[in-house]
């Protein structure tokens, strides 16, 4: 038997840092990433064969667990018919309408490869739309690697952006402002001075890439009358909060109607996908319609939208939404009363199937600067305790977790009961 450890080492001789995404890596965690066989429902099976219950779900998609069996039998009835043709297809067009009538603020949509080529393409299409150059985004949200939206946060509400990443030019990045989440009055100062110039706000809804932080009452509001105001697009990503926080996203559980939302993960049912859409009249800038050029040789790949469209339908079922937030609150719940009891400085937060530990003593944490103040020494004990459990959780302590209706109760009775023994754990060390 090969080990991970053993698979680490023969990836990193001609894979970067041995993985095609970073955060695969377990950077920080002192141990090498596990390597996953298989997965069938809640579960994860290693190629050591160990078993783990899963709360990263292909960090997101599989919300209603791996290999589901109505998802690969879509795949397997479009399989023989051939893998991709570079013309039109009926079921690109059965994708569209599914997605415009599960979220009614998108009137059309164009399908992508991932969720950075739908993020990337939105901010294009909004400043080709305004004829602005400037975006406005959030400290701490993500929203893939596109150069325009890899820019670090400054300090202050107005300050503008330097590169994070090497190879970001910096006439590039001066064009993105980023305030911090959830802050109103930075929103409101911003717009004050040069809202009449910022072409669109981007934002996650409920922010998925820094723990999971849900927006404080009259943030997203707020969003929105400043876009009005000054006639900047409101580019929801919902990337992840998408088909998870509710059905309708997350748009839909707050009730705000962005112009443009951004889509990935569940979306492709496990498969490559992203897409974007909105408003006609803004969509129709899109080539060949319009001038704003953005294309994709496998875009709308018909395997895909077999993964997508069966997975779209499958979460549609009544009650679907309100029975995985139920298990997330009663995931959250039990483990906040297991840490409580151990006497472990930990706080919960969650929107619909999405989830977040911190290690903190605040009683809620509503922004970067809140979310990086956490203890992440514990995260990383706990993270490897748990991973010892059989518990597989995100292996950084910023990202979100995700819950699936394969997770049953006995499932998250074992994730409970793992925990308290890796909270005794901790305490003992
Ligand atoms: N936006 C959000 C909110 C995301 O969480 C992610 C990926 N985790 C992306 C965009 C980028 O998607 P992809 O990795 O498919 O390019």
């Amino acid at each position: 038997m090969t080990t991970s450890a053993e698979l680490f080492v023969q990836a990193c001789r001609h894979i970067p840092g041995g993985v095609n995404s970073p955060v695969r890596a377990f950077k920080g965690m002192d141990r090498p990433p596990v390597f996953i066989e298989r997965a069938q429902g809640a579960y994860l099976h290693d190629v050591e064969g160990k078993r783990y219950v899963d709360y990263v779900g292909s960090w997101g998609p599989m919300i209603t667990g791996h290999a589901d069996p109505d998802v690969l039998g879509a795949v397997r009835d479009r399989l023989e018919m051939g893998l991709s043709f570079g013309t039109p297809t009926a079921i690109e067009t059965r994708m569209a309408e599914l997605i415009c009538e599960i979220m009614p603020s998108i009137d059309m949509v164009r399908m992508t490869n991932s969720g950075t080529e739908a993020t990337m393409s939105a901010i294009r299409l909004a400043r080709g739309y305004t004829g602005r150059d400037k975006i406005v985004k959030f400290e701490g949200n993500y929203h893939g690697h596109s150069d325009s939206l890899l820019v670090k946060a400054g300090s202050g509400a107005l300050t503008h952006g330097v590169p994070s990443s090497p190879g970001v030019p910096a006439s590039l990045a001066e064009h993105t402002v980023t305030l911090p989440f959830n802050d109103i009055d930075a929103v409101e100062a911003c717009f004050e001075e040069i809202g009449d110039e910022v072409a669109c706000i981007i934002v996650e809804p409920v922010a998925g890439n820094m723990n999971c932080i849900p927006p404080q009452e009259g943030f997203l509001e707020t969003l929105r009358q400043v876009c009005d105001r000054h006639s900047s697009l409101l580019i929801f990503d919902e990337v992840m909060t998408g088909f998870r926080v509710a059905k309708g996203g997350a748009q839909a559980y707050f009730g705000v109607t962005p112009d443009l939302t951004c889509l990935g993960k569940i979306v492709g049912g496990g498969m490559p996908v992203g897409a974007f859409g909105g408003k006609r009249e803004v969509m129709e800038q899109l080539s060949p319609l319009g001038p704003v050029y953005q294309a994709g040789t496998l875009a709308g790949n018909p395997l895909a939208m077999a993964a997508g469209i069966a997975l779209l339908t499958k979460i549609q079922e009544p009650g679907f939404h309100d029975a995985l937030s139920q298990r997330v609150e009663t995931l959250c719940d039990g483990l906040q009363a297991r840490a409580d009891a151990a006497g472990i400085e930990m706080i919960t937060q969650r929107a619909g199937g999405m989830f977040g530990l911190f290690f903190t003593a605040q009683s809620r944490v509503d922004n970067f600067a809140q979310a990086t103040a956490c203890d992440a020494e514990a995260f990383r004990r706990f993270f490897a305790l748990m991973l010892d459990e059989g518990i597989y959780l995100a292996p950084s302590a910023y990202e979100a977790g995700f819950m699936s209706n394969a997770h049953t109760p006995e499932d998250i009775q074992a994730t409970l009961d793992g925990a308290e023994r890796a909270f005794a754990a901790m305490n003992a060390a």
